[in-house]
């Protein structure tokens, strides 16, 4: 892969970090430990600044701030209307703030810095703004049960909500619904998190409604989920982790959970595909975001008609994708989110070479520092190999090879996960033949990554329960409550 030597200053011009501190009822304050930790820049391993490092004791302060916020204070009590205007006003300041926020996630997270500006934070004031436009339009039904008895429903916010999330913003739904919730961003990402929280009390969310507590996942993760005055949790992480936050939970209050996890999934070609098209589409699929994104096209699998040449082609383009800078306008590709992912993809790529899958290309770590590493293929894949079977959450690909649609399935199928797939093929009928056979949450037919506000997005089997995006989101921040009146 083509390397960019650029150095970000000639790009863009780096953010100052202005906001560091836990935000808790509206103000930031230092952790009550007085701890920090390190947020470092992916692209140097240096350290780019000191955050405050939130424990119990915070959460259980956050959690206070929060419950008051809910049980007492006017964000679950106003009309969707004002909900609606001020989260209306909050995307308004994301969408000021655009450079800024997308600055913040690629010096915290190696992302594009050009795909954070164009996509990533424009998609967050949108989601506010999609879910803003639902506010004011949550209603219940009216029952008839008999000529004495009837009813009425309500939709009523679920409460105080815990998210522990990566580096996506999830708090729309939540917001709409009239919740308030604590926020615990991932460590490796925590610095707009905090931005975002400051341009929440800009636009005029009451104190309490959003917190944001930084730190570890043991500690104040861990306090999120097993804490008795949390309503519910949205996770977003490993399957691993999921399932200690849902042990948590129900050993703690019983909270409702939903999680998002983790995904191996298939990118099924077929004989009839365009070849550069399909090239490109498997190629994208892996190496969005350096294949950090839980629905990551991990193992692809090419009829064996067009194998050969399908191999050819991607082994010519991987080679042209110019990984460097993510400020840089040109590369497609920025280091990995930190040394521990870093290390853990390396340590795949050896596996996959002991197991006895050929490199195709890529392998290695590049650049001078920094945590990058080549886009990576590997041939001759056996279904059972580890690099086959386990999410690596990095720019490694998988190729295999199969005969028949019966098989394809029956392998695209073999996972414990069910998040996402990919078909690509010019028939149609066996687009839908293999479409309604898969398991999986969401299915790209001849694209990858579209997606829409309007698109309820999660998985199956281990990738985990619970909707994001869509009204479906909304859903599960509300419960539904039944009101009966009897008259003789
Ligand atoms: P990833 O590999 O995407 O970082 P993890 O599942 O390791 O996924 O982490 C996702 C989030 O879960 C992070 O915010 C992390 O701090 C948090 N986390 C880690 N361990 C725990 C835990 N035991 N309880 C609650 N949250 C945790």
């Amino acid at each position: 892969a083509e390397e960019s030597n650029g150095s970000s200053e000639s790009f863009v011009k780096i953010p100052e970090i202005k906001f560091t501190k836990l935000f808790i009822n509206g103000n930031f304050v230092d952790s009550i430990s007085g701890k920090t930790f390190g947020t470092i820049d992916p692209r140097t391993g240096e350290e780019t600044a000191r955050i405050a490092e939130g424990d119990k004791e915070d959460i259980d302060l956050a959690v206070k701030a929060a419950r008051d916020a809910f049980d007492h204070g006017p964000w679950p009590r106003l009309p969707g209307s004002a909900r609606r205007r001020i989260m209306m006003k909050y995307a308004d300041l994301i969408d000021e703030n655009i450079e800024e926020l997308a600055a913040l996630d690629t010096i915290d997270a190696g992302k594009l810095f050009s795909w954070g500006k164009a996509v990533d934070i424009p998609v967050v004031a949108e989601m506010l703004r999609y879910y803003a436009g639902a506010a004011d339009k949550i209603h219940g039904e009216t029952l008839k049960m008999s000529r004495e008895l009837q009813g009425y429903t309500l939709r009523e916010p679920v409460g105080v909500v815990g998210h522990i999330i990566p580096w996506n913003f999830q708090v729309a739904p939540a917001l709409a619904a009239g919740c308030t919730m604590i926020v615990k961003p991932a460590e490796q990402t925590p610095l707009s998190a905090l931005r975002y929280a400051h341009l929440a009390k800009l636009a005029g969310i009451p104190d309490g409604v959003i917190n944001v507590v930084t730190g570890f996942g043991p500690t104040a993760g861990a306090a999120i989920a097993s804490h008795m005055d949390i309503d519910k949790i949205s996770f977003t992480g490993s399957t691993e982790v999921g399932r200690l936050v849902m042990v948590a939970a129900a050993k703690s209050n019983l909270k409702a959970v939903s999680l998002e996890l983790g995904g191996k999934s298939p990118v099924i070609i077929f004989d009839d595909a365009d070849v550069d098209k399909a090239a490109d589409l498997a190629l994208l699929g892996i190496l969005y975001n350096k294949g950090e994104i839980c629905v990551a096209g991990s193992r692809v699998f090419v009829q064996e008609g067009i194998y050969d040449e399908l191999v050819k082609k991607l082994e010519e383009k991987a080679k042209t994708w110019a990984v460097g800078d993510p400020f840089d306008p040109t590369v497609r590709h920025g280091p990995q989110v930190d040394k521990t992912q870093f290390e853990r993809i390396l340590s795949y790529i050896e596996h996959g070479k002991r197991e006895g899958a050929t490199l195709l290309t890529g392998g290695k770590p590049c650049g001078q520092k920094g945590y990058y590493i080549e886009p990576t293929i590997f041939t001759d894949v056996k279904d059972n190999m580890v690099i086959a079977k386990e999410e690596i959450f990095g720019p490694v690909m998988s190729l295999m090879k199969f005969k028949t649609v019966e098989e394809a399935i029956e392998r695209a199928n073999a996972t414990r996960y069910g998040l996402a797939a990919g078909i690509v093929t010019n028939d149609l009928n066996l687009a839908n033949t293999v479409s309604r056979s898969i398991r999986a949450g969401v299915i790209w037919i001849n694209c990858y990554f579209a997606f829409d506000m309007d698109c309820p997005y999660g998985g199956f089997k281990m990738s985990g329960f619970g909707r994001d995006l869509g009204m479906d989101a909304l859903d599960k921040h509300k419960l539904e409550c039944i009101r009966l009146y009897f008259n003789d």
